[in-house]
């Protein structure tokens, strides 16, 4: 007993005397003991799109989370990257088969990468499979699903993750850590404006049963889910106006243009618009009594750029998904905590925010949320 303790506290990455020297990450990683710091979340992804992509990519640099599994209708693509990655053909499935990643020990989380409308059913099917899930964002279509993802992945003991990359991004984690500690005193207003001109008509995105709705669930919810990190709290109403300029391109369901409004319990009031139909939005403002912040581009790929009333923001750049799969490694390995969470329960906030803003729209009504 003894000696497993001292085992333990040997394994321990630093003595408590160097402690108060570090950092809080560091502190933090300190805590873990050295062999599980070392384990590295093998995973497998699901739907080798457009953003899939980009994840793959990422991680070829992160320290703590490697791609051991594919999950694709696609055998082209699963050809392909077997060989760009060095999957063996024994950790790669279809739609049809991946339920046996159950039997699969090489794979210890799916991340989820498909169209909004699918990630209900195959989070499901894979915290029955007993594996921990990332999926991403929107999680589902509406708070109904969200909330039975959270209940399956509670029953089946997994880790339910959303894709939300800018809750590790460093830009995005000093403006937290000024608004913790009262730089910009007490917080006023938010603006969030997420946006783009979308192109092919005929894409999922445009798609009401694979997309669940239009660009509120696409760009939107980067100023919903940011208004609720940059401001530090959940806000408890909503009111929300739809404009549409073209009904052939955005069909009923999908939403092009929205502006809403949210408020919060600390009195903040926040300004929003999601579109489909205008591009180089994506900027965040905030201010409080004391300060000021404002992000441009605020949430996509980087680098992200701003300045608070102090001057720039000057994080180093690094890769979002990078630091957001060597962050969920930590998270699913380690039981470590970020610093905004990033678990089912967020996801599922910002679902019913939205389901909140399209009965806003289509009511005309002021909706309270209780999150
Ligand atoms: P995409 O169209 O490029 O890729 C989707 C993939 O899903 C394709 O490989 C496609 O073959 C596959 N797929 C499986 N079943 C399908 C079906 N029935 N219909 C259509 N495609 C099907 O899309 P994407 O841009 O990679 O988006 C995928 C998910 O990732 C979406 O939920 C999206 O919101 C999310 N996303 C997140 C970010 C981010 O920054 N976090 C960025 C882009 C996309």
């Amino acid at each position: 007993m003894r000696n497993s303790r001292r085992n333990f506290l040997q394994q321990l990455a630093v003595s408590a005397a160097a402690m108060p020297f570090l950092t809080f990450e560091q502190q933090a990683l300190a805590l873990v003991p050295q062999n599980r710091q070392d384990r590295v979340l093998r995973v497998a992804l699901m739907g080798l799109g457009g953003y899939a992509t980009r994840v793959a990519e990422a991680m070829q640099s992160c320290k703590r989370a490697k791609i051991t599994g594919l999950i694709s209708g696609t055998p082209a693509k699963i050809k392909e990257w077997r060989a760009k990655y060095r999957i063996p053909e024994k950790n790669c499935y279809n739609y049809e088969t991946f339920d046996q990643v159950k039997d699969n020990p090489d794979i210890d989380a799916v991340y989820v990468i498909t169209p909004n409308g699918l990630h209900h059913d195959q989070v499901i099917r894979v915290a029955r499979a007993g594996k921990h899930v990332i999926c991403e964002k929107p999680m589902a279509i509406n708070a109904r699903e969200g909330q039975e993802m959270v209940d399956a992945c509670r029953d089946a003991g997994v880790k339910l993750l959303v894709g939300y990359r800018m809750h590790f991004e460093p830009n995005t984690l000093e403006v937290i850590r000024m608004r913790n500690a009262g730089e910009f005193g007490k917080i006023m207003f938010f603006q969030g404006l997420s946006g783009f001109k979308i192109g092919d008509p005929t894409q999922w995105r445009l798609d009401k049963t694979l997309a669940g709705g239009g660009a509120m669930m696409d760009i939107g919810i980067y100023s919903i889910n940011g208004s609720r990190y940059m401001v530090g709290e959940d806000p408890i109403w909503v009111t929300a106006q739809e404009t549409k300029t073209d009904e052939v391109k955005f069909k009923a369901g999908v939403d092009e243009t929205i502006q809403f409004q949210l408020g919060f319990p600390g009195g903040a009031v926040a300004s929003c618009l999601s579109t489909y139909n205008m591009n180089y939005l994506d900027r965040f403002f905030m201010t409080g009594e004391k300060g000021f912040v404002e992000m441009q581009p605020s949430t996509g790929y980087g680098p992200i750029k701003g300045r608070t009333h102090q001057g720039v923001l000057a994080q180093p750049h690094v890769m979002h998904q990078t630091l957001q799969m060597d962050g969920m490694a930590g998270i699913i390995l380690d039981g470590s905590q970020p610093v905004v969470p990033v678990d089912g329960l967020e996801g599922l906030k910002d679902l019913k925010i939205i389901d909140a803003i399209y009965a806003a729209c289509a009511t005309g009504q002021r909706q309270e949320l209780s999150l």
